[in-house]
């Protein structure tokens, strides 16, 4: 592919400039091509000495078209590099799959991390994809294996990373934690000599991570809750909400994210990042897994990484704020609505039933808006947050009072993001 360095703007300056130094003929329009006069095959070493006092005997005439065919040389395409990561090297057009040894456990148990990269036969950006920093959240672990594995090296302008499974000793356990009970999503960038979590974040970060442009941090619900497939993102950086335009058919909600978390990390490294959420913990669900798949390749295309001609969906809404509604008694939790629902005002959502009692609570909408998370149906207790509404800034105003079976946690704008941990 070549590229052709041209600017007419530039070209009319030169052009004023040479005919403005007083010696200048009237340009006369013969009809004659302009474009190109000389031979495109300048280089640099014939602007020597001897081009250059070829050039200050030249008429007027010849200095602008000589400089004219210098602005329109061919100027080579850059090329794909060798991507360096963890110590191994991948040439363009080639795939590897390497270890990421944190050094965080007993030596001789040692037990390293995958990590898959491919790097593109074409130059462009890096895209990183990082899946159960939650050991229990496993949609995207399938959801970055496809993804890669989809990808032909020598199709692809630029870099894809994948960790499928960042949090491994959590994943083995079926934990959402790290062995230390920490959350290693509340640890980032990191520090090489703070706790087990925050040593692990400071590997990730500087050996992985920080060869990143782009970052797209996958988890889901946690505790028996299901989030539609969505992105969180700072909507508040214009590189970032650019990003989020870059993927199909997800909801965005607006949330600057908390401390610690990679994606807020990246982002203050410079990092366009963004956490997507898709379906529930302990599960694989393969609708949500299509979905980030379709969702992640319409980006790379949209980033000129890939081209498909995908079919692009219809875009989906922006929700400035989010609110949970939690259920006031305990019992058993059955839901009306299902994801993605659209709700009204004090629509009943579900019911919590009393096993014991007998008595049926009817859980309702505390505004109009979209159902982006919720419980699946279970064992509650009183404040259990069940339903995640998503809504627009013109519906902010807070609801006056509402049954007394509902009690909302408002979620702010620029408040801390959950990323499907428990709401506050
Ligand atoms: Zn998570």
């Amino acid at each position: 592919m070549m590229t052709m360095k041209h600017s007419s703007t530039a070209l009319l300056l030169l052009t004023c400039l040479v005919m403005g130094t007083g010696q200048a003929e009237p340009v006369v329009d013969d009809g004659a091509p302009r474009f190109p006069t000389l031979p495109m095959t300048l280089t640099t070493a014939e602007t020597s000495d001897t081009a250059k006092r070829s050039l200050a005997d030249a008429s007027p005439e010849v200095l602008a078209d000589e400089l004219v065919g210098q602005l329109l040389q061919p100027v080579p395409a850059p090329q794909a590099e060798p991507l360096s990561l963890l110590g191994a090297t991948l040439a363009p057009g080639g795939f590897m799959r390497i270890d990421w040894s944190p050094d965080v456990a007993i030596a001789g148990l040692n037990q390293p991390t995958p990590v898959l990269a491919v790097n593109g036969r074409e130059p462009g950006p890096t895209l990183c994809l990082t899946a159960a920093i939650h050991g229990d959240e496993l949609n995207g672990i399938e959801i970055v294996r496809r993804v890669v594995y989809d990808i032909d090296p020598e199709e692809l302008s630029g870099r894809v990373i994948g960790v499928p499974i960042v949090n491994i000793q959590g994943f083995e356990r079926g934990s959402r934690y790290l062995p230390d009970r920490r959350d290693l999503n509340r640890n980032f960038p990191g520090s090489p000599d703070g706790s087990l979590a925050a040593r692990l974040a400071y590997s990730l970060f500087e050996n992985i991570i920080r060869h990143c442009d782009m970052l797209v941090d996958i988890h889901t619900g946690s505790l028996n809750r299901t989030n539609l497939p969505q992105l969180r993102a700072d909507l508040n950086i214009p590189a970032v909400a650019a990003f989020t335009r870059g993927f199909d058919n997800m909801t965005v909600i607006h949330s600057t994210g908390g401390a610690g978390m990679l994606r807020t990390a990246a982002v203050d490294a410079g990092i366009v990042a963004v956490t997507m959420e898709a379906g529930e913990s302990l599960r694989i669900q393969q609708r949500s897994i299509a979905d980030g798949v379709h969702s992640i390749l319409a980006l790379m295309e949209n980033e000129g990484m890939i081209a498909r001609l995908m079919v692009m969906s219809k875009p989906r809404p922006v929700y400035a704020q989010s609110a949970w509604i939690r259920v006031s008694r305990g019992g058993i939790l059955f839901s009306k609505v299902e994801l993605g629902d659209e709700v009204l005002q004090g629509q009943l959502l579900g019911h919590v039933v009393d096993p014991i009692t007998n008595d049926q609570h009817p859980v309702t909408s505390t505004r109009d808006g979209r159902i982006i998370g919720m419980a699946v149906d279970q064992v509650v207790m009183a404040g259990f947050a069940a339903y995640h509404i998503g809504f627009q800034p013109e519906t902010n105003e807070r609801p006056s009072q509402q049954p007394s079976a509902v009690i909302e946690t408002f979620i702010a704008p620029d408040t801390v993001e959950q990323d499907g941990d428990y709401p506050l």
